[in-house]
């Protein structure tokens, strides 16, 4: 008996050494980042990578995209859960120190997921085992080493002759600084290319480039804002951030409505009581509230989350006072995090394109406001909703419509004696509209067709062929094809003759993949 307890006591020690494999591996905190000092590009590849190396199996890295002067804008994957946010940093060139609170943002929840800690409460490892946060450190990282290397880091002369033009011809109130450089080496705001009110008047715009508050010819002109947008496009992020650091405040509002606006100021409530920053507007402001072309303007009105553009520090501020600008920016990812976690289950009309899950919304209309505008017939969508389809286009190959040409016409054209009326009409009603179908531009309906089958008792076999050049499709879903029948007729007396027709089919592919024949146009060859 003894014995026994003993042995149970010991598999209970040993179970509990075994379940904490990782701690006893890591079992340190690492010191990678150094935020104190401006971090350009380069230092921030080494950074990540060296992250990446201490933390393979929480960090994945990307490339999402290439800046102006050709540097790759790098996605870094931070967690292992299916929910996801995105927090991006250094959209603005000046606000470089958004990179510094990033990385050491990484490294700190990494190391608290590492040794099983707590940051201001939050259980890190709990949190990253159900939430992913896919950040951008930098997106805008030719401003970013202009504002520290000066003209040398540019290496497109191209580029060069554009920074000399807007020395020449300077905004008012710049002082010629590269230090003081906001916009993208092109001289285009990148928060400022956003499609969600571009074509107001922006505010302090110069319409054209320029240090700061030039919003570009069109949305997403820029490399860097349209990276961005393809990674939000194509991810079903719950919450969007930006960190920027114009006065410590955050931006939450952007014309929110019922759920969407509740979800909002809670979440906005939770990010004033962690960092002691008011929301702007407040959240009692109850009309329509004027932030333009920005990147949470743009998500929050089209994609119909929570965003945030968090402003972290008041200027002036240098990387020396990385410490208290830290301070609030510490945990708030994790917060993120954890509302994105709770607000999941809000979230349940999922888009898939090309069976990736690429959005998730609150309901089918926005699923469907989404489709309509930011994705293209050629793909396979659809619209899932706690497992029911909702919605699915196919796009269909010139095989698929082969086949089903093939199908319809050898059913369609079989005018076999021998087979079942009633069979033969359910074949064909699955292809042909309640409303019939043209044949020859006159209407017919599937008893039209089985009185015309009644005075013809004849055998025929008939099969299709196309080449898949013949196959178009327009832009209401509907399929033409130019193709063949060739037939085998057999009349009653067992003559046989072999005879060809040209023909062309409009075929109508439904929401629910169902192929319909709309109409049939037959020429003798
Ligand atoms: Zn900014």
């Amino acid at each position: 008996m003894k014995k026994r307890v003993f042995c149970f006591l010991f598999a209970i020690i040993l179970s509990f050494l075994y379940s904490y494999p990782t701690n006893l591996a890591y079992a340190q905190f690492t010191n990678i980042v150094n935020p104190y000092e401006a971090i350009t590009y380069s230092k921030m590849l080494e950074y990540i990578n060296n992250l990446e190396k201490n933390f393979d199996d929480l960090v994945d890295v990307e490339v999402i995209g290439k800046s102006l002067d050709q540097r790759d804008i790098i996605l870094v994957k931070v967690g292992k859960g299916d929910t996801l946010i995105h927090i991006n940093g250094s959209m603005h060139a000046r606000e470089r120190i958004t990179t510094n609170i990033i990385l050491k943002n990484i490294e700190d929840y990494c190391n608290a997921y590492v040794n099983y800690s707590s940051i201001s409460g939050y259980n890190v490892r709990d949190i990253l085992d159900k939430v992913t946060i896919y950040y951008v450190p930098m997106v805008n990282p030719d401003g970013v080493d202009y504002t520290i290397l000066g003209k040398e880091s540019i290496r497109d002369p191209y580029l060069k002759a554009t920074i000399d033009s807007i020395y020449r011809s300077p905004q008012a109130g710049w002082n010629h600084s590269s230090n003081n450089w906001k916009a993208n080496i092109g001289g285009v705001d990148l928060n400022r290319q956003w499609d969600s009110d571009w074509d107001k008047n922006l505010k302090y715009d110069p319409g054209k480039p320029a240090n700061a508050f030039y919003k570009g010819s069109t949305p997403l002109s820029e490399p860097e804002a349209k990276a961005i947008y393809q990674l939000t496009i194509d991810n079903p992020f719950v919450i969007h951030v930006a960190y920027h650091t114009q006065g410590k405040i955050f931006y939450w509002c952007k014309n929110q409505k019922g759920n969407l606006l509740n979800q909002s100021i809670n979440i906005s409530k939770k990010i004033t009581a962690l960092t002691g920053f008011n929301p702007v507007p407040s959240l009692n402001y109850n009309s329509y509230f004027e932030s333009y072309a920005g990147y949470t303007d743009w998500t929050v009105d089209e994609l119909k989350k929570p965003g945030f553009t968090m402003e972290f520090a008041s200027n002036p501020y240098t990387e020396k006072d990385f410490d208290s600008i830290y301070k609030p920016a510490k945990a708030l990812g994790l917060l993120f995090a954890q509302e994105a976690y709770n607000l999941r289950f809000s979230y349940n009309t999922d888009v898939y394109v090309d069976n990736k899950l690429t959005q998730v919304f609150e309901n089918e209309e926005d699923a469907r406001a989404f489709i309509a505008k930011y994705t293209n017939q050629d793909s396979a969508i659809k619209i899932v909703k706690n497992g029911n389809i909702l919605y699915s286009n196919e796009p269909f190959s010139h095989e698929n419509i082969l086949t089903i040409s093939n199908d319809f016409v050898s059913h369609m054209y079989n005018y076999n004696y021998q087979n079942n009326n009633d069979e033969w009409k359910e074949l064909l009603s699955q292809y042909i509209p309640e409303t019939g179908l043209y044949v020859n531009h006159e209407l017919v309906s599937v008893d039209d067709l089985i009185n015309k089958r009644e005075k013809e008792k004849v055998v025929v076999t008939a099969s299709f062929s196309s080449d898949s050049n013949s196959i178009s499709k327009d832009l209401n879903n509907i399929y033409t094809i130019k193709g063949k029948i060739d037939y085998t007729y057999s009349s009653k007396n067992n003559k046989e003759e072999n005879l060809s027709k040209s023909i062309i089919l409009s075929i109508y592919i439904d929401e629910q993949s169902n192929p319909y024949i709309l109409s049939i146009v037959e020429e003798d060859i």
